[in-house]
């Protein structure tokens, strides 16, 4: 069977342009059209990228180079950043442009460097502090035992925050690893909030957070025991932290058609709206200075995402200000 060279373009994961001697596009697949928004058969090419390297490009593979690489980007909504190999066919007068839409990388690599600047500036602030008490201990308070008792708890604080950071940013990292596998183990998620409120018992008790449980039955779900102990406990933890003025904590569990519900209710001031559709990304918080004085990471909210994301669900946020906070998810019901 012989293969038509436009059914081969066609078939190109990559946008593909073949240009004409005149400068017009003559053929154009799919993926060309998704990248550029619009059918640039028949167009002049220059019309359809206008940039000048791309132009200074056609030249030169006309005249002298055979090949030329550029990148631009296209002004569309959200701009799209694109990397062209423009290319003689044969001996001939006719171009092809491989277009390669590389938005979706640059975005991702732009999160990574963004999480490695976040990261190392929040590991920064501590040691900075415990550096600076070391220097203290060393010099003014040498000879002061009063002084070194104070600098030393004050030192442990900074190295604990550290280590909290650590042990989030390690958690994250495995359930990354892990995120395409998801668990199936029988979980009984009333039993999971009875677990987390007795963990968090000291610190309720701190903040004076009155935590009550709501749920009928066992109310199994198929998932990992332990990650959803841990969301039940950021959610938790969170409320006391931030909603204990309200006095009462919810923990609810209802049995619903999609599976079971958990949601934790806590009646303080609530998040104002602007912040919520960015709570679950890594080191946002509406307060660093509050979040920091309760010992967080910022990293509480991320992991909860993550985590149910593997076990395909997703957490609904619910808040009014002056009114106090829902933070819920649902997981299907484990079936044997
Ligand atoms: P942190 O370690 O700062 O607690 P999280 O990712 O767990 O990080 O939460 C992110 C931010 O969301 C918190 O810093 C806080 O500002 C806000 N937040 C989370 N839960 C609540 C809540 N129940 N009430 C008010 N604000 C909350």
């Amino acid at each position: 069977m012989e293969i038509q060279f436009f059914d081969l373009i066609d078939a190109l994961p990559d946008g593909a342009l073949v240009i004409g001697d005149d400068g017009i596009v003559l053929s154009a697949n799919a993926a060309a059209r998704e990248a550029l928004q619009l059918e640039p058969k028949g167009l002049s090419a220059t019309t359809v990228i206008r940039n000048s390297a791309f132009v200074a490009a056609l030249a030169s593979v006309r005249s002298t180079t055979r090949f030329a690489n550029i990148d631009f980007e296209i002004h569309s909504r959200p701009p799209r950043q694109i990397s062209a190999f423009v290319s003689r066919l044969g001996d001939g007068d006719q171009i092809l442009v491989i277009l390669r839409d590389l938005t979706r990388e640059q975005a991702l690599e732009k999160m990574r460097s963004d999480f490695v600047a976040n990261a190392s500036h929040e590991m920064r602030t501590p040691l900075a502090s415990i550096m600076g008490t070391i220097e203290t201990l060393q010099g003014p308070a040498k000879n002061d035992p009063k002084a070194r008792e104070k600098f030393l708890s004050s030192m442990l604080g900074q190295a604990q925050r550290m280590k909290r950071l650590i042990d989030d940013l390690l958690t994250l990292s495995r359930i990354e690893l892990n995120a395409h596998v998801r668990p199936s183990a029988k979980v009984s998620l009333v039993q999971i909030a009875h677990q987390a409120r007795g963990n968090l018992q000291s610190l309720a008790k701190e903040l004076s957070a009155d935590v009550s449980v709501e749920g009928m039955g066992e109310m199994h779900v198929a998932g990992d025991s332990d990650e959803l102990l841990q969301v039940a406990q950021n959610l938790l933890e969170n409320a006391i932290k931030y909603g204990a003025a309200g006095g009462q904590i919810k923990v609810q569990c209802s049995a619903g058609t999609d599976g079971v519900t958990l949601a934790v209710q806590d009646f303080g001031r609530g998040i104002p709206e602007i912040h919520i559709p960015r709570l679950t990304e890594r080191f946002y918080r509406v307060s660093n200075q509050e979040s920091r004085a309760r010992g967080g990471t910022g990293l509480g909210l991320a992991i909860v995402k993550h985590i149910l994301l593997r076990h395909r669900s997703k957490l609904n946020i619910h808040s009014q200000e002056g009114l106090g906070s829902v933070f819920s998810f649902t997981i299907p019901s484990y079936k044997s």
